[in-house]
């Protein structure tokens, strides 16, 4: 089949007309695809991402498709888009009525006829939405899973023409994902009680094989097109920091990046608290949200952080499921998660625009101790050994000296990947390093010479710590260890650099760790090898003392500098006003990655404005002419 879209405007929204090649000779006329066309007139791209492309495709020509990419990808458009080039209705199946609003508000803005009906709204506001999809005026409708139960639902299903129903956050639907709703085990019955059978269209941004499986057989897709992209988020940069004074450094970056929105997690409501007003008493637009707050304040919260009136959100990791906020710029953890899974979700709220935004984790030795006493205190002792292990990946990630990007993307199984991004805080070659060939000799041959002495325990960290420091007590003593002949060997050294040295040495991998609250050291064969080979080994130079200086190459927003920062602030203030006017929050009027072109390209008409990513027919429409003033008034002042 081949289409031509009309630019029929009716009550700001267009309609999409479909003809047939044969029935009019119009495919001479078209010289962008379909797709490719609704890209760029309705959301103002100009090329399609990785995947994109492919899935749309796959969905037009019929076939159901499982489509795993991450956050901020850009899974919507998959979806979308051939929504608006097939007959019928799109049925959209979404866990969260934020998500839900927000993807309808961004929808309608682009001139998309959208709706959500969710279980907050009255009959009186449902009756109407029917009635549009009943006379073919909706093309795409958002509802939660848990309204197929009703069967008042289900009929009107079958009374209409539904040409796709959409599972987000498909993994949902699979007991072994993270996230089970049993509503999701709605949605294949209903399907097949359809008259004709939609395509079903399955998304993802976290799925394991097991999910995988699961989804294809709770969903009962048909013989699915499968595509995963991969995890990797370029735009995000990640860095590790070991500041001995957190606030300290938080401060200091927000100075840098003053008007920055963005989030930092931490583990306890107690620290949401502490990290929350210490950031407000230097003036900081700060908000808290943690599960101890009432209903109200987290709503009101969560609000202020959306709509741009507060900068950062102090938040425990109850805040962010379901934010689709676009423009947050940084994500910083004040304390380290206790897994790779949960910190790359929670860090992945960064940058959905697709624009630069770092990804922070500040790391303080106290969350390894409170992270392995809660897990040891579970009862199922081979869920205990899985939570050791994957704390264990996030200790190594936090100590390693190589590339952060390509630790986390090992973890999710990538395979191929060379040695090194060149773009992450360990690769980035501000980082100074330190030669520790000598003291890793040393703490490595005192692991041996404890197990020696021994007849071949092992010990912790405390311990060995103790006997390179040449201490005296008397748990040193009573195993002889102040006889053996790596005692006192790091005397000069403080207990923080042997400790640093020691989790450099587990991360790379000289040391093995028997896990459990109090984990204990081995050799490992890397180990033997490294005494024999005499390779030198360079980390990570370390802070021995308290450092409040701002320090140079912290993030990639510094060294990606936005052009013209002075009106990319004007733009800001625009983009508020007029969201502000509409009731939706500034990024759905355009990203800052649409901003930041604005600021560089600074264009001077329609055409030019068009050109930029981001911009479509309808919001050049509605706020061409505001955001062309504000370009030409700040160029003339
Ligand atoms: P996901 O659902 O995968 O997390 P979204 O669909 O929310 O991601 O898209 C993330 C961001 O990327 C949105 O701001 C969206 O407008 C933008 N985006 C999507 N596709 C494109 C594209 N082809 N070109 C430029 N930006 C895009």
């Amino acid at each position: 089949m081949c289409y031509i879209i009309t630019r029929t405007q009716r009550k700001g929204f267009w309609d999409v007309q479909f003809y047939k090649r044969d029935e009019r000779n119009v495919h001479a006329r078209l010289t962008m695809s379909p797709s490719q066309t609704i890209l760029k007139k309705f959301f103002g791209f100009d090329s399609f991402r990785k995947g994109q492309e492919e899935t749309i495709q796959h969905i037009l020509s019929g076939r159901d498709v499982l489509c795993v990419m991450p956050t901020g990808s850009g899974k919507s458009l998959c979806y979308q888009i051939p929504a608006m080039l097939m007959e019928g209705v799109t049925i959209v199946l979404s866990p969260l009525i934020s998500l839900m609003k927000d993807q309808v508000d961004a929808l309608r803005q682009n001139g998309v006829r959208a709706a959500a009906i969710n279980s907050a709204m009255e009959w009186d506001d449902v009756k109407p939405v029917f009635r549009q999809i009943r006379a073919g005026e909706t093309k795409l409708l958002y509802i939660a899973p848990e309204r197929l139960e009703g069967v008042g639902f289900r009929e009107f299903l079958a009374e209409i023409d539904v040409s796709m129903v959409v599972v987000d956050e498909a993994h949902c639907v699979s007991h072994w994902g993270h996230d089970f709703r049993p509503s999701y085990l709605n949605i294949s019955p209903t399907v097949a009680s359809l008259p004709n059978r939609p395509v079903v269209a399955a998304f993802t941004a976290t799925a394991t094989h097991e999910v995988r499986a699961d989804i294809v057989a709770q969903l009962d897709l048909a013989d699915p097109h499968t595509l995963i992209t991969g995890f990797d988020r370029e735009n995000l940069f990640f860095q590790v920091e070991h500041p001995l004074d957190k606030t300290g450094f938080l401060l200091d970056y927000l100075k840098k990046f003053p008007n920055m929105p963005g989030i930092v997690y931490c583990s306890t409501r107690k620290a949401v608290e502490e990290v929350c007003s210490d950031l407000r008493a230097f003036g900081v637009q700060a908000v808290r949200y943690h599960a101890g707050l009432d209903d109200e304040e987290r709503r009101t919260n969560q609000e202020s952080f959306l709509y741009d009136r507060a900068t950062v959100m102090v938040a425990t990791n109850a805040f962010g499921m379901g934010i689709d906020k676009s423009n947050v710029r940084f994500v910083i953890h004040y304390n380290m998660p206790s897994s790779i899974d949960s910190y790359y979700q929670e860090a992945g709220r960064a940058g959905r625009d697709s624009a630069p935004a770092d990804c922070i984790l500040m790391f303080g030795r106290k969350d390894v101790v409170t992270a392995r006493y809660l897990i040891s205190q579970s009862d199922d002792s081979s869920a205990r050994e899985a939570s050791f292990k994957k704390l264990r990946a996030m200790i190594d990630y936090v100590n390693t000296s190589g590339c952060l990007r390509y630790f986390i993307l090992r973890y999710f199984g990538e395979e191929g990947l060379d040695d090194a991004c060149e773009d992450c805080g360990n690769c980035s070659s501000v980082i100074e390093r330190t030669d520790v060939t000598v003291e890793a000799q040393k703490i490595l041959s005192c692991v041996y010479r404890m197990a020696e002495k021994t007849g071949g325990r092992t010990f912790g960290q405390t311990v060995l710590t103790d006997v390179l420091r040449g201490s005296g007590r008397s748990a040193v003593k009573s195993l002889g260890f102040d006889r053996i002949s790596t005692w006192g060997l790091m005397k000069s050294y403080s207990a923080e650099a042997v400790r640093r040295i020691t989790d450099f040495l587990m991360a790379e991998g000289f040391l093995d760790v028997d896990d459990g609250e109090f984990p204990t050291l081995r050799l490992t064969g890397k180990a033997r090898a490294f005494f024999k080979s005499g390779t030198r080994l360079l980390m990570r130079k370390y802070e021995e003392k308290p450092d409040r200086k701002p320090k140079k190459g912290v993030t990639s927003i510094a060294r990606k500098e936005v052009v013209n920062e002075d009106l990319f602030e004007i733009l800001r203030e625009l983009r508020r006003k007029l969201a502000a006017g509409e009731g939706v929050p500034p990024y759905v009027v355009f990203s800052d990655k649409t901003l930041f072109a604005i600021c560089e390209a600074l264009p001077e008409n329609d055409r030019a404005l068009l050109d930029i990513n981001g911009v479509g027919q309808v919001k050049l429409e509605k706020y061409g002419d505001a955001f062309l003033e504000a370009v030409r008034n700040w160029r003339s002042s």
